[in-house]
């Protein structure tokens, strides 16, 4: 049975039935004890009460000469055969009229009720079931009532009473079931509709779910996750078409020159090597960009932390695009104090992301202008952007600036300010998606601001090292 309506449907019956079957036998059971109790009581009474009167008659008559002409009177009253016994056992009143003179003892007579006049016991009275009238069983109900029909339509009567509530509550118990399990049945196989969509590639299924119960939560987990699979199907398409799109323009160029210098249109000198082999090293950067990219993204960039100083990391990558801003006329300034906290960093990660910076500034900064390189202490804690203690860097430029609607999205990966980028405006828009994640990875944070037409700054962040306490 694989079905979870069959299945919850033939748990839902069988329970009802064992709840249903139970309750009547339980009800029948304590109807009928209730019902012995009832009577045992009620015979216990009412002999009390006629061993009250023979006592008065005891006195009246002055012994038990007369009983036996009294006995039947009382015995009628009570629709019991009544049976006195003396002080020394012998019957000496029985209304059924079978018994005078004989031992109570000897006819197996037990447990009468004493007959008591002034604190003295004269004798007992048995209470019996009328001659006859025996076919109550050990309960004695019919002869109690009189006849044996009146007892019999007493059972019959509580009988038919369960019966209907037995039938009732079936049958309420199945139109429940019925109800709760289309209820979780019917999300459950909306659910299930769904995975099949999903996994059949439609990212753009979702489910209609409306309940407030823990299935409408797996319900919405289940919309919440199909919209993030399109999301990240919808980013991979993307990000394939933008990588097919930046290996396009330089393949093309090495493609288009060889092809020249074959055909002989091209001679295959020093000028069309070099821009064979400009095209190659853009190649390689991009191919290495991207790997980096998606290691950080995966969170699979592994980095070799120590703590570093960070104006002798910035000293030492300045020396090196020194000549490159001369050539541009560009001036280069570093304003990093010495003796700033080490921070716990992957040296050769932060060159990279310092150099990042660093030829976009030149990049975009014109003859005259300035680029400035900058470290100071951020001592972190409730309030700052940063909580944390660290050293924060910063690169700013005397450039154009950036536009306040690209500014947020500059640290995408492929995002670039000016889509239709010349030569010498930069590469495929990997760098500050690089900047970013290679941050990230070290636990800090990576953000610019820019005033177009003035410059722009980029701030990095970094937590100091924790140094061992002594
Ligand atoms: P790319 O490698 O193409 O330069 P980046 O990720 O480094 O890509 O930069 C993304 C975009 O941000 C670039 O298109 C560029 O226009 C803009 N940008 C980056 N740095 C600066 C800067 N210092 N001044 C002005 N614009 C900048």
């Amino acid at each position: 049975m694989r079905s979870i309506t069959l299945r919850l449907g033939a748990a839902f019956l069988l329970l009802a039935v064992l709840c249903v079957g139970l309750m009547g036998y339980l009800t029948n059971l304590s109807v009928d004890r209730d019902f012995r109790e009832y009577v045992e009581r009620l015979v216990a009474l009412y002999t009390q009460q006629a061993a009250d009167d023979l006592g008065r008659l005891y006195v009246r008559d002055e012994g038990w000469e007369d009983v036996q002409g009294e006995v039947s009177d009382l015995a009628k009253l009570r629709v019991r055969r009544l049976v006195v016994a003396d002080s020394s056992g012998v019957i000496v009143g029985d209304s059924g009229g079978l018994w005078l003179g004989e031992s109570a003892e000897e006819l197996g007579l037990h447990g009468g009720t004493p007959i008591m006049v002034s604190d003295q016991e004269m004798g007992a009275v048995y209470s019996l079931l009328p001659p006859g009238a025996g076919a109550g069983g050990d309960l004695e109900i019919p002869g109690f009532l009189g006849t044996d029909a009146a007892g019999e339509d007493f059972f019959a009567d509580v009988a038919d009473s369960v019966r209907v509530a037995v039938l009732v509550v079936t049958a309420a118990a199945l139109v429940t079931g019925a109800v709760l399990v289309v209820q979780i049945a019917r999300p459950i196989q909306s659910l299930i509709k769904g995975a099949r969509h999903v996994a059949a590639g439609d990212l753009s299924y979702r489910t209609a779910v409306k309940t407030k119960s823990e299935l409408g939560d797996l319900a919405e987990s289940f919309n919440v996750m199909a919209s993030s699979l399109e999301r990240a199907e919808q980013s991979r398409r993307r990000l394939n078409a933008d990588i097919a799109h930046e290996l396009r323009t330089p393949v093309t160029i090495i493609e288009g020159t060889v092809d020249g210098i074959l055909d002989g249109v091209f001679d295959a000198d020093r000028e069309h090597l070099a821009s064979i082999k400009e095209q190659t090293a853009l190649l390689t950067r991009l191919t290495h960009d991207l790997r980096d990219l998606s290691l950080a993204e995966s969170g699979q960039l592994t980095l070799d932390l120590a703590p570093s100083d960070i104006t002798d990391l910035l000293r030492r990558k300045l020396s090196q695009v020194e000549v490159r801003a001369r050539e541009k006329d560009i001036s280069l300034e570093l304003n990093a104090p010495d003796g700033l906290p080490h921070v716990a960093i992957d040296s050769m990660r932060i060159e990279q992301v310092v150099a990042n910076l660093v030829d976009n500034a030149i990049r975009h900064t014109s003859a005259g202008g300035t680029v400035r390189v900058s470290a100071e202490e951020a001592p972190g804690g409730a309030g700052g952007p940063d909580q944390q203690h660290s050293v924060v860097l910063s690169v700013s430029d005397t450039g154009k600036g950036i536009a306040a609607e690209h500014l947020p999205h500059i640290f995408d990966r492929f995002y670039r300010v000016d889509a239709s980028r010349s030569k010498d405006e930069g590469g495929a828009g990997l760098g500050l998606a690089i900047v970013k994640q290679i941050v990230v990875a070290h636990g800090g944070r990576a953000w610019a601001e820019s005033e177009p037409g003035t410059g722009s700054t980029f701030f990095v962040s970094l937590p100091v090292a924790v140094t061992p306490t002594a």
